[in-house]
Order: structure tokens, then C-alpha cells, then sequence
């Protein structure tokens, strides 16, 4: 549905977008992932057709942005990271303002408005200023301006940065409920987003993409790390030196102490070997307790911030 294929855009010396390809199938939530400044509205920003990239292109729905842009932009509802509303009209007159300029039939009109209230919980408030709407609401006044036209296409530039975390829940289960009929991609700096709201997930750092997978996998440890850890009764010091000699373990991280000569351990192994096995082998070698062992699942914070560490 969306073919991104070799992007770059350059700011002067910038590059802030540097050979970005994906693709985003029809009926997909797809995450856009990446700390601030990485660019994520500029890749929106040029998919929806507000900005010209310096290379690459653009396909949604086999047109391409450069040749057909206004195409391209009637298929798409965007919600941009700021929106203009217009505060001083009411809500109902601000969907018909967007709505003819979307190019609306007038007597359509009123209808598309009605939808989109209902899809966005807007009912209670369409009588209302902007200006008095809380943010939540605001937000789906501005989810409703993107949707106005059907589009099958929803881009979503960070959809719930400023709302409280009642908002943040509601734009969120209204972003699933969407995602049920539209294709949808949202960019996002907070993690739990994209595992509350999407099924793929892109992870982009400094205009390169790092990783992208299914939520789910990167979720259960995409990272392939074998670790474990452990609880176990013996001296500290001698523990930690013995996993940390055999050759299969490539690191030792004491975690704490409990009472009795009790400590935790992290441990981590090299790929392929099972660090389980290798734990319980020394545990009984030198008579010590295991007290408790289990797997370690490498988060979708820790695969983040593994990928998007600017040191390495
Ligand atoms: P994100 O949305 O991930 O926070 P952006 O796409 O906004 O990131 O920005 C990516 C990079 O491009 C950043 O280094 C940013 O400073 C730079 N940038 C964005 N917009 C402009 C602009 N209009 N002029 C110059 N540099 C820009």
C-alpha cells in the first residue's frame, strides 16, 4: 500500500533522513519509533507530500508522491505533530470548513461530519468552541479534520504527545478501533505506544532505520541475548568469579544481596549455549543452592535503547 524506497533528506549538512526503504501493507499499525531528532516527522512530513525529499521515493497505492501528489493526498488522512485548529469556531463549523476544503460535497458534508463524530466521541462537544475543548478533545478534533475525506491512509505524528495518561488511553483505543479498517502509521519517542497500539514497528535513529520486526518479537527479546537470572546461596565473590571463568559466559552482573550468603546474578552467554544448563552445572561443581533461576526477556526498552545508544 505504502513503498518508501530509498529516502534521503538533507537539511544543508544535515542528513536527516539517510536511505530509509520500508513498506506498509494494507490494514497494518505500524510504528514509527525513534528518539527526538530522528526523523520521523520528516519521513511523515514527505510521505504526506508537505515536503520534498532530496532523493528516493514515494509510493502509496502505486502512485507516486512526486508525480501525483494531490492523488496521493486524497487517499491519506494526517494528523500533524501541531495542528491548525481554528479555535474560534465551533467544532461542527470547523469539520465543514475542513471538509469543503478536502473538497466535500456541501450536502455530504453534514453527514461526514456526523460520522466522524461518532468515530471520534465528538458528540457531546460538536456544538462547542474550539477554544473550550480540553486537549484530549482537541485531539479528536484533530484526529476527525485528518478523516474527514475516508481516507484509507492515517499518518499520525506522535497522536498523543501532551495529553494526560486518561487522554493518552482513550486516543489510543480510538487509534486501534481505526486500525481495524485503515492502514495506519504513527511515529512515536514512548515505547509503550507502540506495544499498546501497533503490529510492526520500526525503530529509526539519527535518519537510519535500526531495526523493524513484528511488536510481538522485538517484544520477546528480538535481540536473540541469552540471559538468565539467578538467585543463588554460596559466596558472593567465588560465585561470580566461577560463571564468569567458564567460556560460554560472556557476562556476570551482580545484581544484589539477600540475607544468609544469598546474592543474585545476571548472566549472560554467547550465542547458542544455554545458560541455564551452564548455571546449574557450577551451582552443583561447587555445592552451593540455586534458589531461583529464570529467563531474562530482553525488553523493548532495552532492544531501544541497545539500538539507539549514539556511543556505539
Ligand atoms: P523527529 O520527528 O524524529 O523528532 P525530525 O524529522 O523532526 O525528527 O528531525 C530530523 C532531523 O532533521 C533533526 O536533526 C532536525 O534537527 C532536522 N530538521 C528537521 N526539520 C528541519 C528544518 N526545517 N530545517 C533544518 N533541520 C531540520
Amino acid at each position: 500500500m505504502i513503498s518508501v524506497q530509498n529516502l534521503t533528506k538533507n537539511y544543508g549538512e544535515n542528513k536527516a533522513l539517510d536511505d530509509v526503504s520500508f513498506e506498509v501493507r494494507q490494514g497494518e499499525v505500524l510504528g514509527f519509533l525513534g528518539p527526538n531528532g530522528a526523523g520521523k516527522s520528516t519521513t511523515m512530513k514527505i510521505i504526506t507530500g508537505f515536503l520534498a525529499s532530496t532523493s528516493g521515493t514515494v509510493q502509496v497505492d502505486g502512485l507516486d508522491i512526486q508525480d501525483d501528489p494531490m492523488a496521493v493526498r486524497a487517499k491519506i488522512g494526517y494528523l500533524p505533530e501541531t495542528v491548525p485548529l481554528y479555535t474560534d469556531m465551533k467544532v461542527y463549523e470547523y469539520l465543514d470548513f475542513v471538509g469543503a476544503v478536502r473538497g466535500i460535497a456541501k450536502e455530504k458534508r453534514q453527514g461526514a461530519i456526523k460520522h466522524m463524530a461518532d468515530v471520534c466521541g465528538l458528540r457531546d462537544v460538536i456544538s462547542k468552541l474550539v477554544s473550550e475543548l480540553s486537549k484530549g478533545y482537541r485531539q479528536r478534533a484533530a484526529l476527525a479534520q485528518a478523516m474527514i475525506h475516508n481516507p484509507d491512509i492515517l499518518i499520525l505524528d506522535e497522536p498523543t504527545s501532551g495529553l494526560d495518561p486518561n487522554q493518552i488511553v482513550e486516543i489510543r483505543e480510538l487509534i486501534k478501533r481505526l486500525g481495524r479498517e485503515k492502514t495506519v502509521i504513527l511515529s512515536t519517542h514512548i515505547l509503550p505506544e507502540v506495544a499498546a497500539t501497533c503490529s510492526r514497528v520500526i525503530i529509526i535513529n539519527q535518519g537510519r532505520i535500526v531495526a523493524s520486526g513484528r511488536t510481538d518479537e522485538l517484544l520477546s527479546g528480538g535481540g536473540g541475548k541469552e540471559v538468565v537470572q539467578a538467585k543463588i546461596r554460596g559466596s558472593r565473590d567465588a560465585v561470580r568469579e566461577a560463571l564468569a571463568r567458564h567460556e560460554s559466559v560472556r557476562d556476570v552482573k551482580h545484581l544484589s544481596d539477600h540475607d544468609e550468603g544469598v546474592s543474585s546474578f545476571v548472566i549472560e552467554v554467547i550465542g547458542g549455549a544455554d545458560p541455564q544448563e551452564i548455571v546449574f552445572k557450577i551451582v552443583v561443581a561447587n555445592n552451593w543452592m540455586l534458589l531461583e533461576m529464570f529467563k531474562k526477556q530482553e525488553s523493548l526498552e532495552d532492544v531501544f535503547r541497545r539500538l539507539t545508544r549514539n556511543d556505539n
